[in-house]
């Protein structure tokens, strides 16, 4: 297929680079140039990637880049062929791409919603869950390409509900995640060895899918950006804003919004969201 992938940043790069492996024609496009995915062409401008393209793959931060790589000067829209699929796999504002799906729409293309988890490992190794809003049909014919970038992709619902769906997972994450430093920041302070806690988180039921992910890197102290901090807190943002536009009231998440507040403050911002553990210990005096 002809693809035209915009946003090569920790997930998109390695995304567009699995089209090629897979055997597509990919042009593909950055916002700062320089950035290259081996056997695909680069273009100058999103309106140059997406004409001819048949499906226009988009994964770049949040709801003002997507809007301003479809419908900015030199945008998508400005090239987009009749018929033509935008897939947008940013996690952004679900009312906000609900929006964009009827813009496109008006322009005789098909949009979807494919926000993904798996971050930047399942990027690289083509193990990401796709998490699909989406017409049946329409879902039906991108299978080709969520099978080159992931593991499965699940149709939630039409336009929005992939998204929705997101963010409600993302809180999971940023909740359990918040727990487990909690919880090693209040057993250190008590003088508890983390070696055999870790062994004990690990056979019981607070064992997590985030705390195996997570463990080995904050153990070894790398904070590194795998799911940078300022990304999640976007996230934290955008289901906070959900919850406001659906009437939810979401009071942990609310405290935890301030701990991130706290460690952006502290200079934190293009470290994983782990480094929040830091300001944690900083509170607590432990490390
Ligand atoms: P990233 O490494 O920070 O890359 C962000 C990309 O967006 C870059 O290509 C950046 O271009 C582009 N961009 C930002 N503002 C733009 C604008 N106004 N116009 C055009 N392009 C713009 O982020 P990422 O980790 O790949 O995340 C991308 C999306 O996937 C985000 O919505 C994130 O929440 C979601 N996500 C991330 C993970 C993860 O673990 N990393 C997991 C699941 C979902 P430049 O190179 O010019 O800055």
């Amino acid at each position: 297929m002809r693809i035209a992938f915009l946003g090569l940043g920790i997930m998109g790069k390695p995304m567009a680079q699995n089209l090629v492996k897979a055997g597509h024609e990919v042009k593909v496009w950055n916002r700062t140039p320089g950035k290259i995915v081996g056997g695909a062409h680069g273009a100058a401008t999103p309106k140059e990637a997406a004409k001819d393209a048949e499906i226009v793959w988009l994964c770049v931060s949040d709801t003002a880049a997507v809007e301003q790589v479809l419908f900015g000067k030199d945008g998508v829209i400005e090239s987009l062929r009749p018929g033509a699929i935008v897939v947008d796999s940013s996690t952004i504002l679900p009312s906000a791409s609900v929006k964009f799906a009827e813009r496109v729409r008006a322009k005789g293309g098909e949009f979807v919603d494919a926000p993904v988890t798996g971050s930047k490992t399942g990027a690289e190794s083509g193990q990401l869950i796709f998490i699909v809003g989406a017409r049946q049909e329409t879902f039906d014919k991108l299978q080709p390409l969520f099978s080159a970038m992931g593991k499965s992709a699940v149709r939630v619902g039409e336009n929005g509900k992939g998204l929705a769906a997101k963010l409600s997972m993302n809180l999971m994450i940023a909740l359990t995640f918040e727990g487990f430093a909690e919880a090693l920041v209040l057993a250190k302070k008590q003088g508890v060895n983390l070696e055999p806690l870790m062994s004990l988180i690990s056979q019981s039921m607070v064992r997590s899918g985030v705390v195996d992910y997570k463990a080995p890197f904050v153990l070894s102290r790398d904070f590194t950006a795998n799911f940078p901090m300022k990304l999640m807190h976007k996230d934290i943002n955008l289901m906070l804003e959900a919850a406001r536009q659906n009437g939810v009231k979401l009071p942990a998440l609310e405290t935890v919004d301030k701990v991130y507040e706290r460690s952006r403050a502290e200079g934190q911002s293009d470290l994983d969201y782990a480094a929040t553990l830091v300001t944690l210990e900083k509170a607590a005096g432990v490390s």
